[in-house]
């Protein structure tokens, strides 16, 4: 990809004309006197009130002029705080030179296994968590800075963060909640006016990220690898009280707890397969125990259909491959088992066999998501046998015949409702004709399903979207975004993704795949 090939010496120059065009703009409050910080919304921080190994606490490290990109107004009204003074003070709290009223922030403290290999203490190494608000529904939600400097956990990193990803991870984490996925949300994008240095020097930039909370799968492995069973109770009592209150009186907590994580994750999974999406580095320490999807890099969606699609630059192996995804999700729950091992029996082989059985059923749980959803996709409200034969050999058609994964879908749908939308949808495959048979045969199927087709058309566009943040459109924003200073695609893209079940004839191409000279083969981490 044409990620960013900016050089030192070009990055000034940008810097210089960015800022020249921006400066009217800049709310530099970077010696505010704390006396005057606004009370930003009532904070009510509960990790902060755990034992002192969960956390360090950590002050954001001044940045040199803060400007705010972007801010996400209707998220910040459900969170309950006020737009107005965000509007004003914006690029000052949400770059960490100001800290709101309230606030006390810390960096948590993890463990994971990375590509498989187990690092006892990763941790925030460049993530500050503001604090917790309560929203308007009454949930409670993280309020986090990414890329606001060093913290105890950064090892030899920077604790920065460069703004093209900053920029994907709210493209993707907006479009993943505008899809319906369970994921952390986007509530502002700031300009640092600072450099940072990677393979070259790029503009830096700060993402503030609300999260239903940050602990992770790597959370409970942190505590069971320095052997604090008192610290992983107290964990999972937590997480129960916060995530999963109805299971406070379930005859064992701690196993409902897993099994309710387990459930969770492969929900959450199916639901990625069913929109085409690769999260990239399902590390550990990058899986919720929510079932939020969390930890935008390299992260993708897939184009033309193929299974072992990777895209990430460190993904060698193909670890993360769009099909393995399920599979490693049980791997990481699996860890997460062994990490709650002490909970779950006092017996440890009573316990191993608890877990190996919740384990074991996830595979059941996945599958079971999975063909529901996909009976939505190509829209079957009743369930047959041959329902999974029928959507394999679809997949299977599609693969052979390269065809883009979410225009067939979406397609497909016109398809549903009006007869003459055939060649549209065939067109999406390399060989229009070979779709015939299998039409006939899902043809057959709907004669024995209750729906009629209009009803049939309305279901399948609400959940085969006709719009998803493709790769090439990303990049074409980051590019200019970073390049030129110019956030327009940026914003265009927003837009468009924040409706992506819904036409949007002004927006058609944004529906398009890329061109053969616009694909884009390779995504990079966000560190
Ligand atoms: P990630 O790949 O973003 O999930 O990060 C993996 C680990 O590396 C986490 O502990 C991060 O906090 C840490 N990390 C990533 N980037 C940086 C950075 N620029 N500075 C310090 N730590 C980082
Ligand atoms: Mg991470």
């Amino acid at each position: 990809m044409h990620f960013i090939a900016l050089r030192e010496e070009t990055f000034c120059h940008w810097n210089r004309l960015a800022w020249s065009r921006l400066r009217p703009y800049l709310i530099v409050m970077t010696s505010a006197p704390q006396k005057n910080r606004p009370d930003m919304a009532f904070f009510d921080n509960s990790y902060a009130r755990l034992p002192p190994q969960f956390f360090a606490a950590q002050v954001p490290t001044q940045v040199a002029e803060p400007w705010l990109i972007k801010l996400n107004e209707p998220l910040a009204e459900e969170l309950g705080l006020d737009v107005d003074s965000l509007r004003r003070d914006g690029a000052a709290i949400f770059s960490g030179n100001l800290v709101p009223e309230g606030a006390e922030p810390l960096s948590m403290a993890y463990a994971g296994h990375q590509f498989g290999h187990f690092v006892p203490l990763l941790g925030d190494g460049r993530a500050i968590l503001l604090g917790e608000v309560i929203d308007r529904n009454g949930n409670r939600r993280d309020i986090q800075l990414k890329g606001a400097g060093q913290t105890s956990f950064s090892r030899r990193g920077d604790g920065r963060a460069a703004l093209g990803p900053v920029l994907r991870e709210y493209i993707v984490s907006e479009a993943m909640y505008a899809l319906g996925i369970p994921a952390t949300r986007a509530l502002a994008a700031v300009l640092t006016g600072e450099g940072v240095r990677r393979e070259e020097v790029l503009p830096g930039a700060v993402f503030t990220r609300v999260a239903a909370s940050h602990i992770r799968v790597g959370t409970f492995q942190y505590l069971a690898a320095t052997g604090d069973e008192e610290g992983t109770k107290a964990l999972a009592d937590y997480v129960i009280e916060r995530h999963y209150p109805e299971l406070r009186t379930a005859e064992n907590p701690y196993l409902a707890l897993y099994e309710a994580v387990c459930d969770r994750q492969a929900a959450l999974i199916a639901r990625w397969l069913q929109v085409g999406f690769i999260h990239g580095v399902m590390n550990t320490d990058n899986m919720t125990i929510s079932g939020e999807t969390i930890d935008f890099g390299p992260c993708a969606f897939v184009d033309t259909y193929d299974p072992m699609t990777v895209f990430s630059s460190i993904d060698q192996h193909g670890r993360y491959a769009y099909a393995n995804q399920p599979g490693i999700g049980q791997w990481n729950l699996a860890r997460l088992g062994e990490a709650l091992l002490p909970l779950l029996d006092a017996d440890r082989d009573k316990a191993i066999e608890h877990a190996n059985a919740i384990i074991k059923d996830y595979g059941q749980r996945f599958h079971a998501y999975w063909l529901q959803g996909m009976r939505d996709k190509i829209g079957l409200a009743s369930a047959e046998d041959g329902d999974l034969e029928l959507i394999q050999s679809l997949l299977a058609l599609m693969q052979a015949e390269s065809a883009d994964f979410t225009l067939t879908f979406r397609r497909l749908s016109y398809l549903a409702g009006n007869d003459t939308a055939e060649t549209a949808f065939a067109s999406t495959f390399r060989e229009p004709a070979s779709t015939a048979e299998w039409l006939a045969r899902w043809r057959d199927r709907l004669a024995r399903d209750p729906r009629v087709p209009t009803e049939r058309a309305v279901a399948m566009k609400q959940v085969n979207p006709a719009f998803i943040p493709r790769n090439h459109r990303v990049e074409q924003a980051i590019e200019a975004a970073v390049e030129d200073g110019d956030f327009s695609l940026f914003e265009a893209l927003l837009t468009v993704l924040s409706k992506p079940y819904e036409e949007q004839p002004g927006f058609a191409a944004y529906m398009e795949p890329p061109k053969p000279e616009e694909r884009v083969l390779q995504t990079f981490c966000g560190t």
